[in-house]
């Protein structure tokens, strides 16, 4: 697999690596020049196309085809940057805190799933995250995320890693690594770790997992999913991480399951949002990045679901109609409009619209409360 991909990228042009952060804008002419580059001149590398990779931290050899160093993909007029994809919405875990709740849909074939990428790709996305339930379950992951690399794109895996040492997995993520894995925990401790999980055993596989990935020199985030079971334990799962060089990031709050189930708040550590602080950024879901489930739905975000565009049976354009849907989804609740807290609070529609179906309004994702009922819950 070629280490760099070129692509378009948000109106522009870029090269990027596959498997290490580091990105190049390039010109409209460069990209052309490399998209319409004839076989005869592929045997050497240009000097401005070699200048770009050492910029990038490249050491190897240029006196080789670029077909060899770089997978050009085709441009698009879809301009999206990011997607994730539930390739598969089973899990091996019996987490009681799990946002998808305990419905979980029966998993596509292969073939579609390939089908479900080469549209990702169309959209213009050149990050991928895949992710489930748990992607490593699926018995064609392999297949999926070798595909997802050959369609130019960077691919991330978010799991909860007690697969990730199965002999099915290792060999290949290990000769193609992903940009990055994204590996839950929830303990430091057997005890508190499988008491969330349901399943004995899981302490050691994902002990096992993370170890591996090391030892593999993966790019690994720890996602550390601070719950009432493990509170006493952060100090130690932080230190999971830091002993092998992982980034790790910490989430102190559970969501409702999609369905609006709030069993899942119980496992939720004693939370209260202190900052309130808006963020400068604003939220682009359904405008740069979307989601797809495990039944080829495409949606603003992964809280955001509709089941309104599906890409293996949309008749008009999936990424022409994202962006209305966006809109129409994550317009201001009608509480909201009048609210006095809304200059600060980050809660968006979606996430309102959610502990609203589940009945559970805390004060972090709502200061006004639950004195008035007017949001419309019918397009969750
Ligand atoms: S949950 Fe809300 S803020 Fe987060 S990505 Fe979705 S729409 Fe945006
Ligand atoms: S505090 Fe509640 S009503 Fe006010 S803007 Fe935030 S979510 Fe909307």
């Amino acid at each position: 697999m070629q280490p760099f991909i070129c692509s378009p990228l948000l109106g522009g042009f870029v090269i990027a690596q596959r498997n290490r952060p580091g990105i190049v804008d390039i010109t409209e002419d460069e990209y052309k020049e490399l998209l319409h580059e004839s076989p005869s001149e592929q045997d050497q590398t240009p000097d401005w196309l070699g200048g770009y990779l050492r910029e990038l931290g490249y050491h190897g050899s240029l006196n080789r085809g670029t077909q060899d160093l770089l997978c050009v993909r085709q441009s698009t007029r879809h301009q999206f940057a990011k997607a994730s994809y539930e390739i598969v919405s089973r899990c091996n875990y019996r987490c009681s805190h799990c946002y998808l709740g305990s419905e979980r849909p029966k998993e596509l074939r292969t073939a579609d799933k390939i089908l479900i990428l080469q549209q990702i790709a169309n959209s213009g996305a050149l990050m991928l995250q895949l992710t489930g339930g748990e992607p490593l379950l699926s018995s064609d992951f392999v297949t999926i995320y070798l595909a997802a690399h050959e369609l130019g794109m960077v691919v991330m895996i978010s799991t909860n890693g007690s697969l990730l040492t199965d002999s099915r997995n290792t060999e290949v993520i290990a000769t193609t690594p992903p940009y990055r894995v994204t590996i839950s925990c929830y303990g430091a401790t057997r005890q508190s770790y499988e008491s969330l999980t349901g399943i004995a055993g899981s302490f050691q596989r994902f002990l096992a997992g993370l170890n591996w990935s090391a030892s593999c020199k993966l790019r690994v985030r720890l996602n550390i999913i601070l719950t009432k079971t493990n509170e006493s334990e952060l100090a130690r799962m932080v230190e999971l991480a830091d002993e092998r060089g992982f980034e790790h990031h910490t989430y102190r709050t559970i969501a409702p399951t999609l369905a609006g189930d709030a069993s899942t708040q119980a496992a939720m550590v004693d939370y209260r949002d202190r900052s309130h602080k808006k963020s400068s950024t604003r939220c682009r879901a359904g405008k740069s990045f979307f989601h797809v489930d495990c039944q080829g739905n495409v949606s603003p975000c992964m809280i955001a679901r509709s089941t309104a565009l599906n890409l293996l049976n949309c008749e008009s354009s999936v990424w022409d109609e994202l962006p209305r849907l966006a809109d129409e989804m994550l317009a201001p609740a009608k509480k909201c409009v009048n609210c006095l807290w809304k200059k600060t609070c980050q809660t968006c529609r979606p996430k309102l619209e959610l502990h609203q179906k589940a009945g559970v309004l805390p004060t972090y994702i709502c200061k006004k409360g639950g004195e008035e009922s007017d949001v419309d819950c019918s397009q969750s």
